[in-house]
C-alpha cells in the first residue's frame, strides 16, 4: 500500500503542450526528455501531442551542426564521441548525443544504452545523451530521431551528433539528417574485415583513423594515405568539397581537434555556396516521403483485415500456389 502511494507521488504530473514548449524553449532538461519519450511512445495520443510540441519547436530549431557518426563496432566510436564532446563543450558547445541502432529492439540496445559509456558527458553540465529510441523498425527509430533533433535544437542545444552502428542501412538514415557524415575506421584492418561497403564510403565527408597512439601511429599514417587515395576514385561531390582523412587519438586527444576543424572547414565552404540550406531543403523532403511511407506501411500491417489474412496468403506463395505478386495485390486490396 505504502508502496503504491509513494509510485503516485513520484509520478510527474501531465504537462500541456504549451508547458513542453515553453520548458523546452528555456532548456529544461527534465522537460525536455519527457518530450523525447512522447516523440518515442508507441500511444496515439502521445504521438499527437509530440507532433504539436514538435510544429511548436520547428520555428526555434535548425540553428545547429549536425554531425552523424559511425564505424564498426569497437573502431572507438563512444571513446571518440567523448573526447570530441568533451572538447567541444570546454568551447562552451552545447551538445546533444542521440543515436540510432536498429538493432536496439533486439538487444535491448546495444549502442549508448550501457551506462558506462560516455562518462565524462555524462556528467557534464553542456551536454545531453540520448540512446537510441526502440522500435520494430528502421524507418521508426530514423524517424524518431529526427524529431528529437528538432526539439533538442529549440532547447539550445548548437551541436547535435548522432551515432550509429556501421554495419547497415542506418548510415543511410542518419547520412540523411546530418550535414556532416563522419566515417571511422581503424588502421591495419582491411575494409571487409571492417565491414564498411562502399557506398557508405562514398557517403563520408571525412574518415578518421582512430587509436592513432603508440604502436598505432605508424599503421595510422598509412592507413590515411590508402584512405586518401581510395577516396580519390570516387566522382567529386556537387558541393566541390573533397572528402578528408584525418587521424586521432581519444586516448591522448591529438588529432581531435583536426577533426572538428574539418567540419567547420566543409561548414564554411557549403553555406558560402548555398549547399548548406538546400541539403536541409532536401533532406526536410526526403523526411516527408520517408514518413509518408513509414505511416502507409504501418496502417497496412495493422489493418486487422490483413492481419488476419497474411498468415495463410503468404503459406500459398511458399507453397508456389500463388504468385507473390497477386499475393501482394490481394493484400493490398484488402486495406
Ligand atoms: P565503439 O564500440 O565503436 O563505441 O568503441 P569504444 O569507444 O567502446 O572503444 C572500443 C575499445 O577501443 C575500448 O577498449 C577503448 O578503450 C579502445 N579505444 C577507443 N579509442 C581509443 C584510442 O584512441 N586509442 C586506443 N589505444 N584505444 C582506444
Amino acid at each position: 500500500m505504502n508502496s503504491v502511494r509513494k509510485f503516485k507521488l513520484q509520478r510527474p504530473t501531465p504537462l500541456s503542450v504549451k508547458e513542453h514548449v515553453a520548458g523546452i524553449l528555456n532548456g529544461d532538461r527534465t522537460i525536455l526528455s519527457r518530450a523525447i519519450t512522447m516523440v518515442e511512445s508507441a500511444k496515439t495520443e502521445h504521438r499527437a501531442m509530440a507532433q504539436e510540441i514538435i510544429e511548436q519547436c520547428l520555428p526555434y530549431a535548425g540553428n545547429s551542426i549536425r554531425v552523424g557518426i559511425t564505424g564498426v563496432p569497437g573502431v572507438g566510436k563512444s571513446t571518440f564521441i567523448e573526447a570530441l564532446g568533451t572538447y567541444l563543450t570546454g568551447k562552451d558547445k552545447q551538445l546533444a548525443v542521440l543515436a540510432i541502432d536498429p538493432t536496439s529492439q533486439k538487444s535491448g540496445g546495444s549502442i549508448l544504452g550501457d551506462k558506462t559509456r560516455m562518462e565524462a558527458l555524462a556528467a557534464d553540465a553542456n551536454a545531453f545523451i540520448r540512446p537510441s529510441p526502440a522500435s520494430d523498425s528502421l524507418g521508426g527509430v530514423a524517424r524518431k530521431t529526427r524529431e528529437t533533433i528538432v526539439l533538442c535544437e529549440a532547447a539550445g542545444f548548437d551541436t547535435i551528433f548522432v551515432e550509429t552502428v556501421g554495419v547497415g542501412q542506418s548510415e543511410t538514415a542518419v547520412h540523411s539528417m546530418v550535414d556532416f557524415f563522419l566515417l571511422l575506421m581503424l588502421a591495419g584492418a582491411g575494409d571487409e574485415l571492417q565491414g564498411i561497403k562502399r557506398g557508405i564510403m562514398e557517403m563520408a565527408d571525412a574518415i578518421a583513423i582512430t587509436k592513432a597512439d603508440g604502436d598505432n601511429v605508424k599503421a595510422s599514417i598509412a592507413a590515411r594515405r590508402e584512405y586518401k587515395q581510395a577516396l580519390h576514385l570516387f566522382p567529386p561531390t556537387t558541393t566541390g568539397w573533397t572528402p578528408r582523412v584525418a587521424t586521432c587519438s581519444s586516448l591522448t586527444n591529438e588529432g581531435i581537434d583536426e577533426v572538428w576543424q574539418l567540419v567547420e572547414e566543409h561548414k564554411l565552404l557549403v553555406s558560402g555556396k548555398g549547399f548548406f540550406e538546400q541539403k536541409r531543403q532536401e533532406q526536410a523532403r526526403y523526411w516527408m516521403y520517408e514518413t509518408i511511407n513509414e505511416t502507409l506501411t504501418r496502417r497496412f500491417y495493422d489493418d486487422p483485415k490483413v492481419t488476419h489474412q497474411l498468415q495463410a496468403i503468404e503459406a500459398q506463395v511458399v507453397a508456389g500456389t500463388l504468385s507473390p505478386f497477386a499475393a501482394a495485390q490481394q493484400l493490398l486490396a484488402l486495406s
